[in-house]
């Protein structure tokens, strides 16, 4: 500001003193025209105003009126006193005219004060130049008034007009560097400006010299003519830039629905909307109020005055031309203050002195959301086209800002989802952690249970053996049976408790098996010797067939034993009166095994009841009896087979069965014949033997 100051300052200062100096000289020029004088400077003025008041848009950067070509083509008419006068006042007055907007050119007013600083300016950006052509001129030897066409005038007055572009570009280079431009811009800026002027000395040395020939007529013809062809410059710029802004703004408007609708948070997004709006719409002030419904208020997110952020405000509905908009759910678009009144519209008094105002609803699904407006310090800044533009952004705006909700509805979904499942994975743990625990004191309790329970079991069975014995003569037979029954009784809760301990330390993975070499002829000689009695009294042969190949095998005998056991006793017990168990062992070599191991092969095969289809499965399980085998024979745990099945699968081997009701069963065993060798090479089992799914099953 300090610049146009001391420019104007310093016009002002010259021009005072020059005209005190000369004001002799200034009177002479008048008399000598005499009677035209006043028509000479009426059109002078008339001229220069026209040209000050067209000021078009040259570049982006550049606005021209063609003034100087007034200024240049009248110094040599009235001398440099009188139209450096002339040329202050009407570039003064044009400029307030400007200000007030009134007339074609509106000058923005967002700081009246140095608004005001810079008009008082032009008596350096005109005064200076005007008087320094105008001394070059008569130091030259110029005629005032020129009334000579000569070319020697012409060429002197191109001279000093010449003279007059460069002063006025000189005088304004330390506001434009002030401005923030840099040398090197400045020169190109000056290039482009005054390579205009320069084209238009030789219009202004016509009608500088055109008056001391025909006379002031053609003087003003030749004004007439400026002033057209200027308008005509003008529209033809204000065209070309409309139409580069209808281009500009077609491109915008695709790259705005791109932009915005990347942005997730809604204060990324308002901005995103503002820099868009921004490259197509020229205002100064800019807003984008939400409504919130529930309260009634309109809430100010993003309110910007010239490209400063104000801070948030909130407004109760009903006041002022945001919520017009809001009401009547349609564009409001207000060229001046006046028009406020004129349609009966009230704003809300602020401190934003601004002519023109256009606002525009943010629909999203046909209800409103907030308002997105601009606002301008010139009057009627904004056309019906800013109106269309800003409608189609808000729509987008709206569906975007839609969009941005529903994200952050999601989010928070997904949020309240993962920590659902956040929730339910620590109970499930917990839950996890109190079964492992239930678990643990239910094996530490069995443990404990048959450890107190076989104590005295031993006892009894112990004692009663012996009574049994001592007493076989002597004690009357319903005592000795008394006692008989009380040692069977024994001896199968004994089994009973050993079986669940079994089953518990399996459960507990605290099974181990210990391997030795053995016969295998001789175990299951050594079990069918003690069922024999057993199979006896069930009136049931057992026969044996082992095949000479059986090797050595190195297994648990104990549990094989427990195996072989259980496998005779079920099928003598499921067994008619009559009927034949066949036990059969037989070598298989790895490659015609199913375990890909070198095996022996076990088969028990009875002629009893059989077992059902749809319970062979089943019979593995712990306590599972069948109903038919149940109500046969009673009694009985049902822990035999799964105990089996467990130190079969202990071994790396596998148990097989196949049963038809009332025909009979085979349980097939496949054990390896080193159990060493299967525990620490396991193999993956070879396609098993494939049975009818009606008859066989296989662990
Ligand atoms: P338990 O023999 O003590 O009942 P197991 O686990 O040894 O228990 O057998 C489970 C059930 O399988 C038996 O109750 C019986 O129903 C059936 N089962 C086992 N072996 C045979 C067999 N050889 N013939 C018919 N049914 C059998």
């Amino acid at each position: 500001m300090s610049v146009f100051l001391a420019q104007g300052i310093a016009g002002l200062l010259l021009m005072l003193w020059l005209t005190w100096l000369r004001q002799d000289q200034v009177a002479a020029i008048v008399h000598q025209l005499g009677d035209n004088a006043p028509i000479v400077i009426g059109v002078f003025i008339a001229f220069a105003t026209t040209l000050a008041l067209l000021k078009f848009e040259l570049t982006e950067m550049i606005y021209v009126s063609l003034v100087l070509t007034a200024f240049m083509a009248f110094f040599p008419l009235l001398g440099g006193i009188l139209t450096a006068w002339v040329a202050v006042v009407v570039s003064v007055t044009t400029r307030i005219l400007g200000m007030k907007q009134i007339g074609w050119t509106k000058i923005t007013v967002s700081d009246p004060r140095a608004e005001w600083i810079r008009t008082f300016g032009l008596f350096g950006t005109y005064g200076i130049p005007v008087i320094a052509a105008s001394t070059l001129y008569e130091s030259l030897g110029g005629e005032v008034p020129a009334m000579h066409p000569t070319p020697g005038a012409a060429m002197l007055i191109a001279l000093c007009g010449a003279a007059m572009i460069l002063t006025n570009q000189l005088v304004m280079f330390r506001a434009a560097r002030a401005w923030g431009y840099s040398v090197s811009k400045i020169v190109k800026l000056d290039t482009i400006d005054s390579s205009i002027y320069f084209l238009t000395i030789p219009y202004a040395v016509v009608t500088a010299l055109s008056y001391g020939a025909i006379g002031w007529g053609a003087v003003v013809a030749l004004a007439f003519t400026g002033g057209v062809a200027n308008f005509i410059a003008r529209n033809l710029a204000i065209t070309r830039s409309r139409s580069r802004q209808q281009v500009q703004r077609l491109a915008s408007l695709t790259q705005i629905g791109k932009t915005i609708s990347l942005r997730f948070t809604t204060d990324e997004l308002l901005l995103a909307i503002y820099t868009e709006c921004k490259k197509v719409i020229d205002c100064s002030l800019f807003s984008i109020a939400l409504l919130d419904d529930e309260r009634g208020e309109l809430s100010f997110e993003l309110d910007i005055r010239d490209d400063h952020v104000l801070p948030k405000e909130r407004m109760p509905l009903g006041e002022g031309l945001n919520s017009w908009v809001v009401k009547h759910h349609q564009p409001l678009l207000l060229g001046s203050t006046a028009d406020e009144h004129r349609m009966g519209i009230r704003s809300v008094p602020d401190t934003k002195a601004t002519e023109s105002w256009l606002g525009v609803p943010m629909m999203a699904r046909d209800h409103v959301i907030g308002v997105i407006a601009v606002e301008s310090y010139k009057k009627h800044a904004f056309t019906a086209d800013d109106v269309l533009l800003l409608t189609a952004i808000a729509n987008q705006a709206a569906v975007a800002l839609e969009n941005a909700h529903l994200y952050k509805d999601l989010e928070g979904l997904t949020y309240a989802l993962e920590q659902r499942v956040l929730d339910r994975t620590n109970e499930l743990r917990e839950t996890n952690l109190r079964l492992l625990a239930a678990d643990r004191s239910k094996n530490q309790f069995l443990a404990n249970m048959s450890h107190e329970l076989r104590t005295p079991l031993n006892s009894i069975i112990g004692f009663s053996s012996v009574l049994i014995e001592a007493g076989r003569s002597s004690l009357p037979q319903r005592m000795h049976k008394f006692l008989e029954n009380i040692h069977t009784a024994g001896n199968h809760l004994l089994e009973l408790i050993n079986d669940i301990l079994d089953l518990s330390k399996i459960e507990a993975g605290k099974m181990e098996l210990r391997a030795d070499e053995f016969d295998l002829r001789e175990t299951i000689a050594a079990v069918e010797r003690v069922m024999r009695g057993f199979a006896a009294e069930a009136k049931v042969q057992i026969l044996v067939n082992i095949d000479p190949k059986v090797p050595q095998v190195r297994l648990d005998e104990g549990r094989l034993k427990q195996i072989l056991f259980n496998l005779l006793s079920n099928a003598v017990k499921f067994s008619p009166h009559g009927g034949l168990v066949a036990v059969s062992c037989r070598f298989l070599p790895r490659s015609d095994s199913p375990l890909a191991l070198d095996t022996v092969r076990v088969d028990v095969t009875d002629q009893g009841i059989g077992i059902p289809a749809d319970e062979l499965q089943r019979i593995f399980v712990e306590f599972y009896q069948t109903e038919e085998g149940r109500r046969i024979r009673g009694g009985g745990t049902g822990l035999g087979l799964s105990l089996t099945r467990n130190f079969v699968e202990l071994h790396h081997g596998r148990i097989e069965v196949k049963s038809k009701p009332s025909e009979g069963s085979t349980f097939t065993l496949y054990l390896p014949v080193d159990y060493d060798e299967a525990a620490y090479n396991p193999r993956p089992y070879a396609e098993p033997h494939i049975h009818d799914h009606q008859t066989g099953f296989r662990s």
